[in-house]
This record gives C-alpha cells, structure tokens and sequence, in this order.
C-alpha cells in the first residue's frame, strides 16, 4: 500500500469518527469545509495523484474513488439523520400551547332535571322509575281519566297493536303519555307512607312547534301518608321554585281540573326575568306557570288499594324543557333537540 493510500483511508477513518460527533448542521457544515472543502483533507490528498508513479496509478485511483464515494455518502447518511432529528423536535415541540380537546358536557334537558332531582331528595323524596312502553290501565284508567277523554284517542297518543285490540282497551300498550303511572306502579307495590318523584321521558302525538314535541321530559311528584294537605303542595313546591329559580321566587296557585287529583291547581312562579312586574317572557302577567298539582282523587286511591279515610296525598307535574326553557332563556323548544353544539356549549 502507498504513502497515499495509507493517508486516504486514515481520512476516511476520522471523517466518520467526526460525523459521529456532530449533532446540527453548522457542525455539519463544519465538518465538511474541513475534509472537503476547497482547502479540505481529501481535496489535497486528490492533487496528490498526479505525483503517484504511473504503474501504481489505477490501484491509488480505485482506492481514492472508494474512499470518496464512502465519504459522500457518510457525510448524506449524517445529513439525513440531523434532517429527521429537527423534524421530530418540531413534532414535539414542548413549548407550543397544549391542543384543545373538546369535552362533552351535560345538555340543558339533563342539567335541569339532575338539579330537579336533587332538590327533591333534599326534601325526603326518592327517585322512582318506570317504563316508557305502558298499558292504558297504568296510563289513563288507574289515574281516573275518563273514557272520553280527548288525550286517549289515537290522534293524541301513541298506541301499539291497534289492529288487534282497541284503543280504550286496558290491556293495550302505548307510549306513556305522561310519568303519572309510575306514581301507580308504586302506590300498587307499597303501603303509605309514598314520598316519590318520577323524572321521565313522555310522548304526545303533537306537532312540533316552539312549545311542543312529540316527546318531551316531565317529573312528577306524589307524596301519600297521613293528614298530607294542599298546604303541603304548597310548601313543597314554593321551596322547588326557589331552589330552582331563585330565592326571591314566589308562587301562586290558581284552579284547574285535573282527573286524577281534587282539587286540582295550576302552580305559576314569579317571572324569572322582570321579577313579576310584567315583560314579554311572562305575557306582562308577571307569573309563569311551572307545574299541575292538586290533590290526589280518592278514586285513584281507590284503583291501587289505599284507605281513603286513612291517607291522603297530592301529587305534581313538572315540565322539564318548560323549566329549562325559563332558566336558560331559551325561546324555541326545538333548540333543545337540535344538538348544534354552539347552542349546546353555552350550558
Ligand atoms: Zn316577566
């Protein structure tokens, strides 16, 4: 082996032995000024061919060829690597702000009613539940409704099977059109004292409109023991009205009929907005109704078995989307359904 190519496979030696060190491309730079730059190691060593005698030429000639093309391709690899490096920093770049991640949260429907919910069981209520899919028994004829009545024909509810039973027949399953027959599955299963509500999904044959759907969201209240009186109703709901609405909220109640309670009531809160001096979301009244209650009918007591001279209870209903609508300011019941999250991120 020559003088010569003894120096050129000692440079190509410390061109890997640098290359192993450098970590960035001004060391790389650097690095490749030194050994092949205009005035760099192997250049030199290049001019040095022309001296080598000419029988030893093709054999110094090969080697140089191999030791350049070994060295342009350390110095590629090496390039290469710090590329790859910078790249997955700048994947991980620390310093940059954390993604958003978008959380889901609870729809308005469901934030009144857990709220509606727990100010019950702040006053001794327990939860009860029943099915969506109901007979007529438990619907309407356990809760007094008579037969005539408009609510049990098919254009205003949701019946099953009507090409094999009728639609007044007890027996026949519809979609519950109120949570009312919970309050009879339960009074049916215990003996007074009953202290329930029933939070659930109803359905109506109604068109949909900014008050109306064809399925909507109710609690019912029904507590039964001894000496229970329409002054309970009253204390009950007016502390749910301040719970729910404000501590200012007053109530008031007004006559109604309701066949499953005597006597029945409407319950009207304090408007929310003007504080019950009249605006456009109370109609001017000042007042705004939140609930049907009144108390229960004997005859119902009656249907699950009770002693009417023993107990007496009332009973309430309370629309979740209404509440809902009145606590968040919602004008248009459909929103509530729509699930565009813009609505839905501002709860
Ligand atoms: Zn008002």
């Amino acid at each position: 082996m020559t003088e010569l190519e003894t120096q050129l496979l000692e440079t190509q030696k410390q061109v890997q032995e640098a290359l192993a060190t450098v970590t960035n491309e001004s060391e790389l730079e650097e690095c490749r000024a030194k050994f092949l730059g205009r005035k760099g190691l192997l250049p030199a060593l290049m001019s040095q061919l022309g001296k080598v005698p000419k029988e030893e030429k093709p054999a110094v000639g090969k080697t140089l060829n191999a030791v350049k093309n070994s060295v342009q391709e350390a110095f590629d690899a090496c390039a290469a690597k710090i590329k790859e490096s910078k790249e997955e920093q700048e994947a991980l770049d620390i310093s940059l702000p954390a993604r958003h991640h978008a959380i889901g949260h609870k729809h308005p429907i469901s934030l009144v009613m857990d709220r509606a919910v727990a100010i019950f069981r702040s006053m001794g209520f327990i939860v009860a539940d029943g099915p969506d899919l109901e007979n007529v028994w438990n619907n309407f004829d356990a809760l007094n409704a008579p037969q005539d009545h408009p609510s049990r024909t098919p254009e205003d509810t949701f019946y099953f099977d009507l090409d094999k039973r009728h639609w007044l027949d007890p027996e026949t399953m519809i979609l519950r059109t109120q949570t009312s027959p919970v309050q009879i599955r339960s009074m049916k299963a215990q003996q007074p004292p009953v202290r329930i509500v029933c939070p659930g999904r109803c359905y109506r044959r109604d068109t949909p409109d900014a008050t109306h759907g064809m399925s909507f969201h109710q609690i019912e209240g029904l507590y039964v023991d001894e000496n229970v009186s329409l002054a309970d109703l009253k204390g009950t709901l007016a502390v749910f009205s301040r719970e729910m609405f404000g501590p200012n909220t007053k109530i008031r109640f007004r006559p109604h009929f309701f066949p499953f309670t005597e006597p029945s009531v409407e319950c009207d809160a304090s408007c929310i907005v003007c504080g019950g001096t009249g605006c456009r979301v109370c109609k001017g009244s000042g007042w705004i109704e939140i609930a049907g209650a009144g108390m229960v009918n004997p005859a119902v007591f009656k249907n699950v078995g009770y002693d009417t001279e023993k107990v007496s209870g009332f009973a309430f209903g309370l629309g979740i989307e209404r509440i809902a609508m009145i606590r968040y300011s919602i004008n248009d019941l459909r929103l509530l359904y729509d699930n565009d999250v813009r609505f839905l991120h501002q709860f």
